[in-house]
């Protein structure tokens, strides 16, 4: 524990929203542990807790409105707490309040502390700083010189058989539609140790599986010992040799990335599962060109002819935005003929919003809102066509699943198949964390169903 722990020690109740990616997962995770000496323990409601962070992201349409209807909504909680005495910090934290951190001071001036995504490791100092007077207000949304992870306790708790792991942060690549490089700053990779070292903290602490993020993670170049970089490929081969990690996995690419080290990787390295999320955002190279995605179709399709070489049952995702400013028809039609040739086990597909601060959301092109829809719906039909023949090839075969967690029915458990997708069986508590394969008897819309655990062949 390198940072202060201002403040009692006394049991508080913390809740924490975290909205949008796992990066935001993972940062809500570490937010909870750096509080948790200072006494703050995780609560599953809002309503009378000691602190309440918003971890925002700035990646959808309307995100900061989302959150001051959110802010209004937990007002009345905070005034209700202190005409009982109490005292609810209000935290806004992630993207939108590195974006608009002065607004929002301005706006709902309730808020008491307000950070950004590179300063969560001095939560301790700034809860301190807010409480000791009524009426005190924090904002930190520096990017300070000194990488955050170095300021974070040890992890202690895996919260379950699967782990995030953060290993890169923040992005140089300036895609046209994007905010992350202006709200997670440049491109910083951590140290190839330090991952290391976690990645061992969380399998000691029961993870199976482990995935590890950045928000460009194949562009991954940390320092490696002995004066080398250790490219993501390099990192993966290491952690692969963990006692007990199961199952590696890493989000989200950029296909400039993919490497022929990672690809190889993705033939000969068993722990790595044949599941990849590549956008890809457009098939049309027009497109991709006023995006700034700085490849062509033709390349992504090369990338992906040759992970299917090295990794024949790989299983492909990916982003689409539709309605892009400028986008023909012609260049929409291009991304559908792209998903048809691909085909995809899954996406995720939106229509285009602008973005304030970016350079797409001044484009004087912008698409009629109705048009995008009906792009969208087209788009989703096919690619949900696709989703579902994925699943529907699954059903008869016998899949290794790693069980998770307790299902919504009693006696089931529900784990992932190496493609992620859900699966459900019946199995008794005690399989939790283990690797078993499952008969799989039916698809459902988002999940798979397989054989009681007793029944299916292992
Ligand atoms: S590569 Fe990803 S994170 Fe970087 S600007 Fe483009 S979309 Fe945003």
């Amino acid at each position: 524990m390198k940072h202060a722990e201002p403040g009692a020690n006394s049991t508080k109740s913390l809740y924490i929203r975290t909205y949008g990616c796992q990066m935001n997962v993972y940062d809500s995770d570490r937010m909870a542990e750096v509080l948790a000496p200072l006494g703050y323990q995780l609560v599953g409601e809002p309503d009378d807790a000691d602190m309440v962070i918003l971890n925002t992201c700035h990646i959808r349409e309307k995100a900061s409105e989302k959150i001051y209807s959110e802010l209004g909504r937990l007002r009345p909680m905070q005034s209700d707490k202190a005409a009982r005495g109490g005292r609810m910090v209000l935290a806004v934290a992630g993207c939108v309040a590195q974006a608009e951190g002065a607004e929002m001071q301005r706006r709902a001036p309730f808020v008491d502390i307000v950070l950004g995504p590179q300063t969560y490791h001095r939560l301790p100092e700034m809860v301190a700083r807010a409480t000791r007077a009524a009426g005190n207000r924090v904002m930190d949304t520096d990017f300070p010189v000194r990488p955050k992870f170095d300021d974070l306790p040890e992890r202690s708790s895996a919260n379950g058989v699967t782990a995030f792991l953060t290993v890169q942060e923040g992005c140089d690549k300036f895609c046209t539609f994007c905010v992350v490089p202006y709200t997670r700053g440049e491109e910083y990779s951590r140290p190839a140790g330090e991952i290391v070292a976690e990645a061992k903290q969380l399998v000691q602490a029961g993870a199976r599986e482990i995935t590890l993020l950045g928000q460009n993670v194949n562009a991954y170049h940390g320092a490696g010992g002995g004066g080398g970089t250790w490219s993501l490929a390099r990192l993966i081969r290491e952690l692969a040799d963990i006692d007990g990690l199961a199952r590696i996995r890493y989000t989200t690419s950029h296909p400039r990335d993919m490497t022929d080290d990672l690809i190889a990787a993705h033939g000969d390295v068993p722990q790595l599962m044949p599941y990849l999320h590549l956008p890809i955002q457009s098939g049309s190279n027009r497109v991709l060109v006023a995006m700034n995605r700085k490849h062509e179709v033709a390349d992504y399709e090369r990338t992906i002819d040759r992970l299917r070489a090295a990794r024949p049952d790989l299983a492909l995702s990916s982003d689409f935005i539709v309605g892009f400013p400028g986008e023909s028809r012609r260049d929409f039609e291009d991304t559908l003929a792209l998903v048809e040739r691909v085909e995809f086990a899954s996406a995720f597909s939106f229509k285009y919003s602008p973005r304030p601060g970016t350079p797409a959301a001044t484009e004087m092109l912008q698409i009629d809102e109705s048009e995008k829809q009906q792009r969208l719906s087209e788009l989703q039909s096919l690619l949900s066509s696709q989703q579902d023949a994925f699943n529907q090839a699954m059903v008869g075969r016998t899949i290794p699943v790693l069980l998770e967690k307790p299902g919504r029915r009693s006696g089931q458990l529900v784990g992932r198949s190496p493609y992620l997708q859900p699966v459900h069986a019946l199995a008794p508590d005690r399989a939790i964390g283990d690797i078993v394969d499952l008969s799989i008897t039916a698809r459902h819309a988002n999940s798979l169903a397989a054989q009681p655990l007793a029944e299916s062949s292992h």
